[in-house]
């Protein structure tokens, strides 16, 4: 079953739409995560046909390694999207959704790098560098 899923930034200076099915919630831990969340990532994610930017006035794009690139909004400062060029997902912050989607966190990652001062839950699969087994939906 499809459905328009939409989302956005806190200013509303980059809006998108999810025409398809939302992957479960990875929870990234990792160093840039960190830092540019201030926290920790959690991520949905998408195939990039069923992804459309309704409003892109905000959006930069920014390249901490060759190949991937992190998305956010320029005026508000809202992380929001995250890929590997050339590949066919595209990673959306899952706070950034408009209306609550019933997903879950599936798997932490790179808990190698995690801060201190927080618990990663012990019953979801997690793993010190980026494994995981969790599958991007058709
Ligand atoms: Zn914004
Ligand atoms: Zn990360």
């Amino acid at each position: 079953m499809t459905q328009v899923i939409s989302g956005g930034c806190a200013c509303g200076g980059v809006r998108y739409e999810v025409n398809g099915t939302l992957r479960p919630i990875i929870a990234c831990h990792c160093e840039q995560c960190r830092r540019t969340s201030g926290h920790f990532v959690a991520a949905t994610a998408c195939r990039r046909a069923y992804f459309s930017l309704t409003e892109q006035s905000g959006l930069r794009w920014y390249s901490a390694v060759p190949g991937y690139r992190r998305g956010f909004c320029e005026v508000c400062g809202s992380s929001l999207f995250f890929e590997e060029t050339g590949k066919e997902r595209i990673s959306i912050a899952a706070g950034s959704l408009d209306a609550p989607q019933g997903l879950h966190i599936a798997a932490h990652i790179f808990t190698s790098e995690a801060g201190d001062y927080y618990a990663i839950d012990p019953q979801t699969p997690s793993s010190p560098m980026g494994e995981h087994s969790v599958a991007l939906p058709d």
